[in-house]
């Protein structure tokens, strides 16, 4: 029933290089360290799932019977995982990129070469150099109430990529008919009314890597919107990412130009698949009713 639900592109060539200008015991004048702080606005609805279902009145939810897949929590505090925010981040990176799909064992770069997901998010023996904070939900400014229901969601059967294949799958922000047979109950967020806060930190960049992480993080135009948690495939966790503010170090100078410089210089690199950039602005760009500063 899930076959048109979602959308593909085919795995490039992958392109990987030796880590010989950096490491994280290693100063390196030349390369960019810094941190953002961002404010995600969902578009649609947002699951982050936590471990097990509960009960929906132990959730405070009355007049529903059944186990409800709660939102993720920290002690009582509901939470989006720096993990989760990653994983996002990550998978979109991957696909206009020419990097190996991480979900796929027989792809997924090995060393000591690295494409360019790998180099910034990590891989087996190579932490990464782009980390982030637990995202904390807040109310949007002005608004009292942080809103919490109960969604019907279908299941969501397919992943990213799959093993020996050479495509990636992902989902469009437009959700697809679904039948209603076997679906579940989650604790869904927002959209209106919620805005998640994190910060990310990153070191030993090159500019063009912080410019294809920062198209991911909907700085190039037009926008991408990130999809997070749970529920991708009924049209959840479309998520529009606010940088609010910005520092950035190269050597021992603090650089101060607009981040869509750092755009620009991927755009205009090696990094940057054209054709599936493109394919993926048309699925996944911010709907266009939202693009604005908000
Ligand atoms: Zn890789």
């Amino acid at each position: 029933m899930t076959e048109a639900s979602y959308r593909t592109l085919e795995v490039p060539a992958i392109r990987r290089e030796r880590l010989s200008d950096r490491g994280h015991d290693r100063w390196s004048p030349d390369l960019l360290r810094g941190h953002l702080k961002l404010a995600l606005r969902p578009l649609t609805p947002l699951h982050v799932g936590g471990p097990v279902p509960v009960p929906a009145q132990e959730l405070g939810f009355k007049g529903i019977t059944g186990l409800v897949r709660p939102f993720y929590r920290q002690g009582r505090r509901l939470v989006v995982p720096g993990s989760s925010l990653k994983g996002a981040l990550r998978s979109l990176v991957e696909m206009f990129t020419y990097s190996c799909p991480v979900t796929d064992e027989s792809k997924r770069c090995r060393g000591p070469a690295y494409c360019l997901a790998c180099r910034v998010f990590g891989a087996l023996g190579w932490q990464g150099q782009w980390f982030f904070s637990d995202g904390l939900i807040r109310r949007a400014e002005g608004q009292k109430v942080l809103r919490r229901r109960i969604l019907r969601l279908p299941p969501q059967r397919l992943g990213h990529a799959r093993a020996n294949e050479d495509i990636r799958r992902y989902y469009p922000h437009r959700p697809f008919a679904m039948a209603e047979e076997d679906e579940y109950l989650v604790e869904a967020l927002g959209p209106e009314r919620v805005v998640v806060h994190t910060e990310v930190h990153f070191y030993n960049l090159r500019p063009e890597e912080l410019g294809a992480v920062l198209i991911a993080l909907g700085q190039g135009k037009p926008p991408l919107c990130l999809k997070l948690g749970g529920g991708k495939n009924a049209g959840l966790g479309t998520m529009q990412v606010h940088v609010t503010a910005s520092t950035i170090w190269q050597g021992a100078e603090q650089v101060d130009k607009p981040l869509t410089d750092y755009v620009a210089q991927a755009q205009h690199s090696e990094v940057i698949d054209q054709g599936a950039l493109t394919q993926l602005q048309a699925d996944l760009g911010c709907p266009s009713s939202e693009t604005g500063e908000r």
